[in-house]
């Protein structure tokens, strides 16, 4: 099959689009024909420099595929499988948990120690076909087209965890959405509209802004020159907002914590500024603020967005598709910061 495949890291040089063998499955799993896979700004860490990389091809498991956020069709089943045939249309849930753990008993299984994200501990989507467990793939209705659902998994399931599961974002409350034009960023509004918050959303061109206004923010603030909690603290006369919606890291985390009401809560799923903030820790208590961690999310929540777009009530936002022999423009497009919303590769 073709494949786009690296067996060292590096720049976009190292991948190369080429034929490899098709994935042999297992008893359990199934074989995806893929229809597309949206690329992810974990895909451009993987081929650079992630540790979990390097170890996968120093131990020889090499070339490694990336691709994390897949749709296609079913082309094969596994000898064990029931409830899922040849044909299927599905969109494959990222992470591969143990199944065996208390996490995961529990229905937790974004907890799981042992899980595996595909295209990252395991070969992924930037290819013509992909093998998964067959408790991962997700059957979706003829509403949803193959991009709109390889756009969803990590960018919703991350943003449906934080605000729903988590920070249990509600009617009538105000959010902060910080980079709203990312993938977490742009589910998030999405997903806060639909609650029927107040979205207040920042980023670094006005442009982004505008069409974060397009997809209904109420107030939109950018934060390139200025102390975005300021401003948010004059757009609220003064109170701060109830949740914020944090995955930049060290740069933004004091003005992050500053931007929260009284009994506010921090939702957290990223660092990509670093991993190291300060915290006040008398106006943590006096204020009464919760800050909090989320990874992901569970099958169960996949489904449910999946629900929830195939009746157009939430609608992934799509910068462009690429053929899939273009995966290395499409990262240089991520690199620039180029787009806004997903790019998504196809087999044309
Ligand atoms: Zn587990």
């Amino acid at each position: 099959m073709k494949a786009v495949v690296f067996s060292k890291q590096g720049s976009t040089e190292v991948l190369q689009y080429t034929d490899v063998p098709k994935p042999t499955l297992d008893a359990n799993e199934v074989l995806v024909k893929v229809e597309a896979c949206a690329v992810n700004y974990l895909d451009l860490h993987a081929r650079r420099n992630r540790p979990e990389i390097e170890a996968k091809l120093s131990r020889g498991d090499t070339p490694h595929i990336l691709g994390s956020d897949i749709a296609g069709t079913i082309a094969e089943i596994g000898e064990t499988v029931s409830g899922t045939t040849v044909g299927d249309r599905v969109v494959l849930a990222p992470c591969i948990p143990c199944g065996v753990c208390s996490d995961c008993y529990g229905g937790a299984e974004n907890l799981c120690d042992t899980q595996e994200l595909i295209g990252f501990q395991t070969n992924g989507g930037y290819a013509e076909y992909v093998k998964a467990p067959a408790q991962n793939a997700i059957q979706i209705p003829d509403a949803l087209s193959f991009v709109n659902a390889a756009a969803m998994p990590i960018a919703y399931l991350t943003a449906w965890h934080m605000l729903m599961i988590r920070a249990k974002l509600h009617p009538g409350e105000d959010i902060l959405i910080l980079g709203v034009g990312g993938g977490v960023g742009s589910a998030g509004l999405q997903i806060a509209k639909l609650t029927g918050a107040r979205v207040f959303a920042t980023a670094s061109s006005d442009e982004k802004l505008a069409r974060a206004r397009e997809m209904g923010a109420d107030a939109t603030i950018n934060y390139k020159d200025i102390d975005f909690s300021e401003a948010v603290l004059a757009a609220t006369d003064g109170r701060g907002v109830d949740v914020v919606l944090e995955h930049v890291g060290a740069a933004t985390w004091e003005q992050s914590i500053a931007s929260l009401a009284k009994n506010g809560r921090l939702v957290s799923c990223g660092v990509t500024t670093g991993n190291i903030g300060t915290l006040n820790i008398r106006k943590l208590y006096q204020k009464q603020l919760t800050v909090m961690g989320s990874a992901l999310g569970t099958v169960t929540e996949l489904r449910t967005l999946v629900h929830l777009a195939a009746r157009g009530q939430l609608e992934p936002i799509i910068d462009r598709t690429l053929p899939l022999h273009r995966a290395g423009e499409a990262h240089v497009l991520l690199e620039n910061r180029q787009n806004f919303g997903k790019v998504v590769l196809i087999n044309a």
